[in-house]
């Protein structure tokens, strides 16, 4: 088994049936986990990065059937935030010790790229040691361009599925499973740091679609990789289905830090709202960053992409002494830094 573990280690090429069986039973688990922990602290140490994570709109063109901010949902109240509102986040941030801002929304076209740009550049003039990140779904690659050469440094955009059949289960017919997938490459081509990622136990997710997940990201090679598990909304077409499951999730964490031992790897709110210590359980399975919530708030209930979202214990950004107590009970340290990828 240790073998196994061990082959797993940046390696291209575990077979397909060796994957499996690391992530269907809790055989390995032990093992799988203290080898990821292993790798992570061989490239990060026992650093923990915390990134400022700013709502600023929950409008949405798109209808993702499991998502809380679709736009068919009209339960929802909508909101955006103002740019005052905005710098109003990141200066508070910037006090209490972040230098990553992520800035996340549904797809809003209210946030053009002038008016991206314009909030990009004061951003970086008011916090100039702080990255940028963003996360406002699918655009051109003229728009990507566009926000990298007002300053930003990051994007996330999950592909949600590698798997064009699964994609068609999950999102209505005018989203195509490709567009993501393209919008990844340009991205990348682009000079932006990188994160993909993929919801755990989605439904009519397979063992065998997690596996092509993990083979779609050797191809990506993202910077950043964030999984989370699916959590059900009521106001979507996928209430009904059950939440994603806390030990394979756990177990993708490791499997993923032992495949891209340099990627920075988010402990999700996903994670910790399916479980009150799942955040911790998360850095002790191999990640090493977590984005705590720098949203107002009065909003932060409002991005709901699902039911129960922790909005205002420890993963709020307001509350770090007691984030870093949680961390170090972990076994890790927070620290105050921009937190880049570490190819070496
Ligand atoms: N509009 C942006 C941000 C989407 S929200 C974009 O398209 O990238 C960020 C992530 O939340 C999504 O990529 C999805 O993986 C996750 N998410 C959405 N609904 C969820 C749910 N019900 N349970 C768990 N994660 C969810």
């Amino acid at each position: 088994m240790e073998n196994l573990v061990e082959q797993l280690y940046g390696n291209r090429n575990l077979p397909n049936n060796q994957l499996k069986a690391l992530l269907s039973t809790n055989s390995y688990d032990q093992d799988l986990f203290a080898a990821a922990d292993t790798i992570r602290q061989r490239h990060y140490g026992r650093d923990v990065y915390i990134r400022g994570l700013i709502e600023i709109s929950n409008y949405c063109q798109h209808d993702c059937y499991y998502c809380g901010i679709r736009c068919g949902n009209g339960e929802l109240e909508r909101y955006r935030l103002t740019q005052e509102e905005i710098l109003a986040c990141c200066k508070e941030g910037y006090r209490l010790g972040f230098r990553t801002f992520v800035m996340q929304s549904g797809d809003d076209p209210y946030f053009t790229d002038d008016v991206m740009c314009e909030l990009i550049t004061v951003i970086k003039r008011e916090h100039g040691d702080c990255a940028i990140t963003l996360s406002l779904g699918e655009r051109s690659r003229g728009s990507y361009q566009a926000l990298f050469n007002a300053g930003a440094d990051r994007y996330l955009l999950r592909h949600e599925t590698a798997n064009c059949a699964h994609y068609a289960q999950l999102h209505p017919k005018d989203m195509q499973p490709d567009t993501r997938k393209k919008c990844l490459c340009y991205l990348k081509d682009i000079g932006f740091q990188v994160g993909s990622g993929f919801m755990v136990g989605s439904p009519y997710q397979t063992l065998e679609n997690i596996i092509e997940d993990l083979r779609f990201l050797q191809e990506l090679q993202p910077d950043m990789i964030g999984i989370g598990p699916f959590l059900s909304h009521k106001d979507t077409p996928m209430c009904d289905f059950p939440n994603g499951d806390l030990a394979l999730t756990l177990r993708l964490i490791s499997v993923l830090r032992m495949m891209f031992p340099h990627a920075l790897i988010p402990a999700t709110t996903a994670l910790g709202t399916l479980d009150r210590n799942g955040r911790e359980l998360g850095l002790r399975a191999g990640a090493n960053v977590v984005m705590p919530n720098l949203s107002p708030r009065r909003v932060r209930k409002q991005y709901a992409l699902y039911d129960n979202k922790i909005a205002t214990g420890e993963e709020a950004a307001e509350s770090r002494t007691r984030l870093e107590t949680r961390v170090k009970s972990a076994g890790y340290e927070v620290v105050t830094a921009r937190g880049d990828v570490r190819r070496v």
